[in-house]
Formats: C-alpha cells, sequence, structure tokens
C-alpha cells in the first residue's frame, strides 16, 4: 500500500480530491516504477487537482505534472534501482498518473538523470516551472540578449521567480513585473533591479510602438501585457513566451515585429526532447544560485493540495511550493 492524491468525479460532474491509500496493481503500465520523493504544484496542477481544465483524459486520477525520486524497479537498460531521477511533462499528471503519490511508474524515456549537484528536493523546488524558466533563458541568449533590462512577468510565480535568480545571476538587469507589491523585497532578493507595476503594462495597445526598452522578455502572463510587452522591445530584442496567467489572446499588431524585428519565441517543456532537457537541466545546476533557490521554497505535504491547487489557481502562490509526498 502507499499513499496518493486521488481525483474522482461525482454523478454532477464535481471533482473531489484526497488522500488514500492504493495498492501498487493500481499504478498504470511502464517500465520504471519510481519510490517518489518530492513533487511540486504547477498552474496546471491547481487545473488537474480541480475543474481538470480539459487536461485530464479519465477519473479516478493521481495529478502531479513532475517528481523527483529514486527508481525501485525497471525494465529498462538505462535505468537500475537506486538511480535517482527527475520526471517533467510528457503528459504525465494529466493523461498519466503522476507525482502526487509516494509510487509512479512510467516510460522510461519520460525520465531524465537526476543532474548532478541538485538533490531530488532541489530538483522539484526547480520543477517544471524553473526548467521551462531555463528552457526560455537558453532560446533568448540563442537569439541574443540586448542591452536593456530583461524584463520577467508574473515574476513573483514559479516561472517567473526562477527566471528572475537565473538571469540576475548571468549578470543581466532583471525588471520584474508583478501583481503583489508586497512581494517587492522578495524579488528584489532574487536579484530583480527593477519593480514594474502589473497595472503600468496592463492596458491594451494603443500605439503598436512604444519607448524601446527591453533587451529580452520571459513572459508568463501572455494576453493582453504581452502583446503591450511586444511594442516595448528593443530593436532585435526577443521575447520568450512561457504563459498564460493572464490569458491566451493576443490582441497585438503585427507592427513590432516589421519595423523592429522583435522575435516572439514559443517556449514548450512537456515534449522537450531528451537532449535539451539534459542541457537546461545541466544550466540549472550550474546557473541556478541554490540560496536563491531556497529563498523560493514553501514546504507542503500530500493533504494540503486541494488547498495549494485553488490557490495557484487563484495566483495566492510565491515561488515554488516543494511537495514532501512522503
Ligand atoms: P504561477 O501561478 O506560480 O505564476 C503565475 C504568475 O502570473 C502569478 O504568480 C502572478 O504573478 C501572475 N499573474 C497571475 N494572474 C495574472 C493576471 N491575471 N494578469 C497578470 N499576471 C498574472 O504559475 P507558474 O509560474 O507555474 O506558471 C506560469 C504560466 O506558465 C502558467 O500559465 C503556466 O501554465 C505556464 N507554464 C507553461 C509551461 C510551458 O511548457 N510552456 C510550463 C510551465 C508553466 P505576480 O503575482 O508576480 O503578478
Amino acid at each position: 500500500m502507499f499513499k496518493a492524491l486521488i481525483v474522482d468525479k461525482d454523478d454532477t460532474g464535481k471533482t473531489h480530491a484526497a488522500v488514500q491509500d492504493i495498492t501498487l496493481d493500481r499504478l498504470p503500465a511502464g517500465d520504471v516504477t519510481v519510490a517518489v520523493d518530492y513533487s511540486t504544484v504547477n498552474y496546471k496542477d491547481g487545473l488537474c487537482i480541480g475543474p481538470g481544465g480539459g487536461l485530464v483524459r479519465h477519473y479516478p486520477h493521481i495529478p502531479g505534472i513532475d517528481f523527483a525520486g529514486t527508481v525501485e524497479a525497471s525494465d529498462d537498460p538505462r535505468y537500475a534501482p537506486g538511480d535517482k531521477v527527475v520526471l517533467t511533462g510528457w503528459r504525465v499528471g494529466e493523461a498519466h498518473w503522476g507525482g502526487y503519490a509516494q509510487k509512479a511508474r512510467v516510460k522510461a524515456d519520460w525520465l531524465v538523470p537526476l543532474p548532478d549537484g541538485l538533490t531530488t528536493r532541489a530538483a522539484m523546488a526547480v520543477g517544471t516551472a524553473g526548467f521551462t524558466a531555463m528552457l526560455a533563458v537558453m532560446a533568448l541568449e540563442d537569439h541574443g540578449i540586448k542591452s536593456g533590462p530583461v524584463l520577467v512577468t508574473g515574476a513573483a510565480g514559479g516561472v517567473g521567480s526562477v527566471a528572475t535568480a537565473i538571469l540576475a545571476h548571468l549578470g543581466y538587469q532583471v525588471a520584474a513585473v508583478t501583481g503583489r507589491p508586497e512581494t517587492a523585497d522578495y524579488l528584489t532578493s532574487l536579484g530583480a533591479t527593477q519593480i514594474v507595476a502589473r497595472e503600468d503594462l496592463a492596458e491594451t495597445v494603443k500605439r503598436p510602438l512604444e519607448g524601446e526598452t527591453w533587451g529580452g522578455c520571459v513572459d508568463a502572463v501572455g494576453g493582453a501585457m504581452l502583446a503591450r510587452v511586444l511594442g516595448q522591445m528593443e530593436y532585435g530584442a526577443s521575447v520568450a513566451a512561457v504563459g498564460l496567467a493572464g490569458g491566451a489572446n493576443l490582441p497585438a499588431t503585427v507592427i513590432p515585429f516589421l519595423l523592429r524585428g522583435v522575435n516572439l519565441l514559443g517556449i514548450d517543456s512537456v515534449m522537450q526532447p531528451y537532449d535539451n532537457r539534459l542541457r537546461a537541466w545541466a544550466r540549472i545546476a550550474r546557473d541556478l544560485p541554490m540560496d536563491k533557490l531556497d529563498a523560493m521554497i514553501q514546504p507542503a505535504t500530500l493533504a494540503e493540495l486541494p488547498q495549494l491547487g485553488a490557490d495557484i489557481l487563484a495566483g495566492r502562490v510565491k515561488g515554488r511550493v516543494v511537495v514532501d509526498v512522503n
């Protein structure tokens, strides 16, 4: 028997989440069984713990889109019992049972070895949010970061916090956009050099081009804010579009692309190829200061997940929640 957060749907279509004891034979098919140490809470987890958001295919369901732990049994030559592993993406925790359990069974192809220099706890403090932040920073570097400050939107959230810490560590000036002024000290401690109020970027585009202000941008918000930011980018600068915390629409014009050569770079963490996953995790181990990561951590247990799921959907989570499933 092991403990898991099980989400089930009743006859009225309403979902209910509770910690239950279940048996190993209920785990889905897969070639590697992992004893999970830690998981975390991402925006998508909030949907999968709660209403489903069109992501969960079948109930009962175990959410948790990422986890880190120790291989317990493996039918794949790449992994042996005792190996430390990390999983993010591949629709685990959505279409496949995920990390909110003491055991998980997955495909070997979905795993990466725990990077040197990280514990399983640190790996989940990074989690999908931090991994995606690193992918975004790598994409900006590949296209060239210009001279102005790098803007990070949704800065006090998971993606934004890690992006802020990595960019500051790499020596960039970081302008952190937040709707929570009380997080200013936190963001400054991560290395932000400027705090931008969410309202300053909330208005929809009136002029397609504004002053050339930002040398790059990691955008976790999307919507009207992303549209506005596009018109404020320096000539030739890039925006890495990561999230939609503020909306999926993009009420923009093409003028910043045509007159300023601005690049809009799409970032997907879920289907990311294996080699680039290794590259991103190695960069995280190198370029994310562990003391900054510690400052982002809010510890949690399986039983606290229903509340935390609601909190992240309401934009009330700061930094990174690390769930000790044991
Ligand atoms: P969080 O909830 O931790 O962070 C989102 C942040 O966005 C909030 O903390 C808040 O920051 C800001 N925000 C929330 N609502 C609004 C709003 N209405 N308008 C403007 N800003 C808002 O989520 P994550 O960091 O985990 O994820 C961020 C986004 O990235 C999500 O949309 C998520 O789905 C997406 N994502 C995408 C991935 C990919 O592969 N592309 C992978 C991981 C995440 P503040 O309080 O500072 O204003």
